[in-house]
């Protein structure tokens, strides 16, 4: 089924995992004519993917440099770039595509190259929270223009989404049904509901167990998605949705002292940073605390306050990511070498023999305790549904494709964050995508099973708290 027509050009930046994924099903749902694409990136890789479909590559890295110059001449008035790429500033892209009128799709808010590990920058320069706040800070310059839409991949992205819907259903569950569910423009209303629902926490909990028939070798990362990509944010400091119930700071966390305020950041890499999660089909375990863009929007979106500004409600919100066992593996030797990056790398891809990715949001302290909403997709049903994916782009690709559509169908609104897209028309796009869509509820709270074989020091009081969920 086609969702939407587009007479105008579509360049792809970066051709990577992403990339060729999305291509599939760019061509499968909008109705473009494949003279009308172009892709632009750095290296070769994906060159006979192009092929195959009869897609323009231009082989061109985008530099502070050059960048200008390399698109302006294939962008024009209602054209779209779609930025899948790695080290390209996304706040510099947003900027031409506003002078330019161009519709814009990212999946990350990503500086230039080195930009994550700079030294010369603070920890707090170089956070998610500060890119974002440099994204956001667009948002008066482009009302009225062309739609420009930051990090909508599948998280951040389609977590959003999914956060919504978790709370209708427990809205629904709690005998508290909502009929009409606000539109996404109405952050206050929204925030309304998950103060009532009185939701604490929210952690994107992923557990990915695709494996391969190589294992990791010595001096190689292995990964399901890019390697760089994730290299780059486990470097990162760990940042997370500073929730309003929280007692006390952690000893080594910080608040940014400038923008919304949503977030505080780790003065460690969250490569390094492990908290306890659950996922339905993995059941308790540890996850990274990687950072993202969605802890920071989403716990600036669910902020309540009082009429003379303080905060009265803020859910914690952040990652809990356990990749695919041979990344973890090659988590811990790259942190053995002080995080300086192995010799090779491997995105596994053809060689995957089995395996899930169980991606979904888990909303804690309601009334039912915890409720996790996502989506199984195993390795079998991404390769029948869309080639060139695996199970975890796929569900990356299919919320591209979703903004992509939704960007099309609303081209006048100026920057705009996934927390404030309409949930029901992406989730209905990606639906056939993402396998088996569940919620499942648990009495799982991060003190099951503590301090029965060691004593430990826990909070009893409030199980919600980040020093609970907290792996020390
Ligand atoms: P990848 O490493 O497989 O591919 C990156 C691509 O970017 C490659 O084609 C590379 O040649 C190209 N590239 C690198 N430098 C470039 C430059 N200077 N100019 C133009 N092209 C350049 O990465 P991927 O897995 O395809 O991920 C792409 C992006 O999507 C990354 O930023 C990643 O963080 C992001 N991502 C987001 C999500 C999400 O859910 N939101 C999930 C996965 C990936």
């Amino acid at each position: 089924m086609k969702h939407a027509a587009f007479a105008g050009r579509l360049v792809m930046l970066g051709f990577g995992s992403i990339g060729q994924g999305v291509l599939p099903l760019i061509l499968r749902h909008i109705d473009i004519a494949p003279d009308r694409i172009t892709i632009v990136t750095a290296e070769e890789r994906g060159q006979e993917v192009a092929a195959e479909y009869g897609i323009r590559f231009i082989l061109q890295a985008a530099t502070r440099d050059n960048f200008a110059d390399l698109l302006t001449p294939l962008l024009g008035k209602g054209d779209f770039l779609l930025n899948l790429s790695v080290d390209v500033s996304s706040v510099e892209l947003m900027k031409l595509c506003q002078k330019l009128d161009v519709l814009y799709l990212d999946t990350v808010v990503e500086p230039w190259a080195g930009g994550y590990t700079d030294p010369a920058l603070t920890p707090s320069q170089r956070s998610n929270y500060a890119m974002r706040e440099e994204a956001i800070a667009l948002r008066e310059m482009a009302q009225g223009g062309p739609t420009s839409i930051t990090a909508h991949g599948a998280n951040p992205g389609l977590v959003s989404h999914f956060v919504k819907q978790a709370m209708l259903d427990i809205a629904r569950d709690t005998g508290a049904p909502i009929a009409n569910p606000p539109p996404a423009q109405d952050r206050a209303a929204w925030a309304a509901i998950a103060e009532r629902l009185g939701i604490k926490v929210i952690h994107i909990a992923e557990r990915d167990t695709q494996v391969g028939s190589q294992p990791k070798k010595p001096g190689e990362f292995v990964n399901t998605w890019s390697v760089d990509g994730f290299v780059g944010e486990g470097s990162q400091p760990a940042e997370l949705g500073w929730g309003s119930h929280e007692k006390a700071l952690p000893p080594d966390g910080y608040r940014h002292g400038f923008g919304c305020d949503a977030a505080i950041y780790l003065m460690r890499p969250g490569a390094s940073t492990r908290v306890r999660s659950w996922t339905p089909l993995e059941g308790p375990m540890h996850g990274f605390l990687i950072t993202h863009n969605e802890s920071i929007s989403l716990a600036d979106y669910y902020t309540v306050r009082d009429a003379d500004g303080a905060v009265r409600y803020r859910p914690t919100a952040h990652y809990a990511y356990h990749p695919c066992d041979d990344a973890v593996l090659s988590i811990h030797e790259l942190a053995g070498k002080n995080w300086e990056m192995q010799p090779e790398k491997r995105l596994m891809t053809d060689e995957i023999l089995r395996g899930m990715d169980e991606l979904g949001v888990l909303l804690m302290g309601h009334a039912k305790g915890a409720y996790w909403y996502g989506s199984r997709l195993t390795i079998e049903q991404a390769r029948k549904l869309v080639p060139h994916n695996n199970a975890t782009s796929l569900q990356v690709t299919v919320a591209v494709l979703a903004g992509v559509i939704w960007a099309m169908e609303n081209p006048r609104l100026g920057v705009v964050e996934s927390d404030e897209m309409d949930h029901a028309r992406i989730l209905e796009i990606c639906a056939p995508y993402l396998g088996e869509v569940v919620g499942v509820y648990s009495d799982w709270t991060p003190l099951q099973g503590r301090g029965v074989l060691f004593p430990e020091a826990v909070d009893g009081q409030d199980p919600w708290q980040f020093a609970n969920f907290r792996v020390t």
